[in-house]
């Protein structure tokens, strides 16, 4: 890693003390997912929250994004207070400044696949010249050009994941969260999902993740386990052995 890399950028996301209780109809108790959560995140850094599934991962991670409010405490993203911010506010930086790559990419369905990726840099203002050609390019590079003239309803879980990818990088957010990106994807696609969330962080955007991959959370800078709502400690460029032994730990304690 060359040294302009490793100087900290500014923070762009920080949690302070956390907490995210679900209230279900009828049920006699509050489901507390987590609680007293505080982290922070700085641009050029990726984080991944690695866990067993049903741990916490992607509330936490909706949470973080703004997609869900938290329950106590407060998120800063992009020194925004999302507990204080309005609709209109937070909308708009989701728009401009937030990238997801969710299981479900929420591509929009009236729109081919071209149209799609270019809509970040429609919204953002981009000349459409250079805008199609970098949407093109971008697609292209991902494999996916054959894919350009298709509707969200013609592709394939895999081809919406690359489509949605694509449409990530045309958007070059300051910030990308990342829900089990490579959960459903072949070990070509799983890579180019890597290639991508790294050249977005080397480019000064921060990552976070939610994974159980253990491979794709060795490639991040910092990782945290999440079991049962409980975080552990943060382990700074660990090794997959490391983060398993971390997880083992966590899940069995003294037992492991
Ligand atoms: P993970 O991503 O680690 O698999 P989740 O964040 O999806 O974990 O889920 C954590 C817990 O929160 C689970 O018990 C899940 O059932 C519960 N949960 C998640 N979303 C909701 C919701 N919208 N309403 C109620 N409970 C939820
Ligand atoms: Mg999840």
């Amino acid at each position: 890693m060359d040294q302009a890399a490793q100087s900290p950028g500014p923070t762009v996301l920080s949690a302070h003390k956390i907490s995210k209780v679900f209230w279900m109809k009828g049920a006699r108790h509050p489901l507390q997912v987590f609680s007293g959560v505080s982290l922070t995140l700085r641009a050029g850094e990726m984080l991944a929250l690695v866990g067993p599934s049903g741990s916490g991962k992607s509330t936490l991670l909706r949470c973080l994004a703004g997609l869900e409010p938290v329950t106590e405490g407060h998120v800063v993203l992009l020194e925004t207070n999302l507990t204080r911010a309005s609709r209109a506010t937070l909308a708009g930086m989701l728009r401009e400044n937030v990238g997801l790559l969710l299981i479900n990419p929420p591509l929009v369905p009236s729109l081919t696949s071209l149209q799609n990726v270019e809509l970040p840099g429609q919204l953002a203002g981009r000349s459409s010249w250079s805008n199609r050609e970098l949407s093109l390019r971008t697609l292209d590079e991902l494999g996916a050009a054959d894919l350009a003239r298709k509707t969200p309803e013609q592709l394939t879980p895999p081809q919406a994941a690359k489509v949605s990818l694509a449409r990530l990088l045309t958007q070059r957010p300051k910030i990308v969260f990342a829900d089990e990106p490579t959960g459903r994807l072949s070990t070509s696609d799983s890579k180019l999902v890597l290639r991508s969330l790294k050249k977005l962080s080397r480019d000064g955007a921060a990552v976070v993740l939610a994974t159980h991959d253990l491979h794709l959370a060795s490639q991040a800078d910092h990782v945290i386990t999440v079991v049962d709502g409980a975080l552990g400690a943060t382990l700074d460029r660990p090794s997959a052995e490391q983060i398993l032994a971390a997880m083992d730990q966590a899940v069995y304690g003294e037992d492991a």
